[in-house]
């Protein structure tokens, strides 16, 4: 067999098997191995490497896509500065993905506007990196979907989806109340990843406002109790980002008005 004909067999057999990335750099690589005299299993090596590379950052996007991040905030987009008493080397543990191997959770606890959504979505696009599914949520959301799930069987295979992702964000915990049939819902959701799988929490509220928010005291402290059990609580209490902004907006508003 010719060469032109074993390259043609060879490319129908990477595509066969689904090595798309393979099949498509397999020439240039071929080439570059001739040129530059590549051992076989150097070649081999680097055009598997771009195949494992290309799958891995495919994984990512999808994963991203599935968690439904209200907006695609990565931690490089967060400014540490903003925010000194943060403990910035905490925050660059948590990206490594160490947490999810613990099943530990997170809570991000403080007023409006400090950056914990942004905070909770760039450790879950970390976590999309690192090969978990994620999913996005807010509280209010989260008990709507549940409630709206209809008969048992509706019900018990939304539970069985938010019991199987990795990592699951539930933002704005605590904004408005629960009714009692979302409270319990939620409870089933939380409770059931317990010491199984992680939660990232963002809340407004101090633990002692909790029971405002799910009505139950027994059924707030049974949540309480599993959430914060090995939890990272990072408490936000720096002024407010946005608030900042729009002060320096309309600082310079203001600058440019009296240098007319
Ligand atoms: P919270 O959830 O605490 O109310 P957000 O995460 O929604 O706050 O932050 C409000 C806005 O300010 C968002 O657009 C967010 O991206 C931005 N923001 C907050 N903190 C920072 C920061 N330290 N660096 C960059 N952007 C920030
Ligand atoms: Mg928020």
């Amino acid at each position: 067999m010719n060469t032109a004909a074993m390259h043609a067999i060879l490319i129908e057999n990477l595509k066969q098997l689904k090595l798309s990335s393979m099949t498509k750099n397999i020439e240039s690589e071929l080439r570059q191995a001739r040129e530059n005299g590549i051992s076989y299993e150097e070649f081999l090596l680097n055009l598997s490497e771009l195949e494992i590379h290309h799958r891995r950052e495919n994984g990512r996007k999808r994963r991203v896509k599935e968690a439904m991040f209200p907006l695609f905030k990565p931690l490089e987009t967060f400014d540490f500065t903003a925010s000194p008493q943060l403990d910035r080397r905490l925050v660059r543990e948590l990206a490594t993905g160490e947490y999810l191997k613990e099943k530990r959770n997170i809570i991000f606890m403080g007023k409006s506007g400090t950056g914990k959504t942004h905070l909770a979505t760039a450790l879950g696009i970390e976590a999309c990196t690192e090969g978990h599914r994620t999913r996005f949520v807010t509280g209010c959301g989260l008990a709507n979907e549940l409630i709206e799930a209809g008969d048992k069987k509706g019900l018990t295979r939304m539970l069985k989806r938010y019991a199987g992702y990795g990592l699951l964000v539930v933002d704005e915990l605590g904004y408005v109340p629960f009714s009692k049939e979302g409270g319990e819902l939620l409870f089933q959701v939380l409770a059931e990843r317990h010491e199984k799988r992680s939660v990232i929490i963002t809340t407004n509220l101090g633990f002692g406002d909790w029971t405002q928010v799910f009505g139950d005291p027994n059924l707030t402290a049974a949540l309480l109790d599993r959430l914060t059990h090995k939890a990272h609580v990072i408490h936000c209490n720096w002024d407010s980002y946005r608030l900042k902004e729009t002060l320096k907006g309309q600082a310079r508003v203001t600058h440019g008005t009296n240098s007319l």
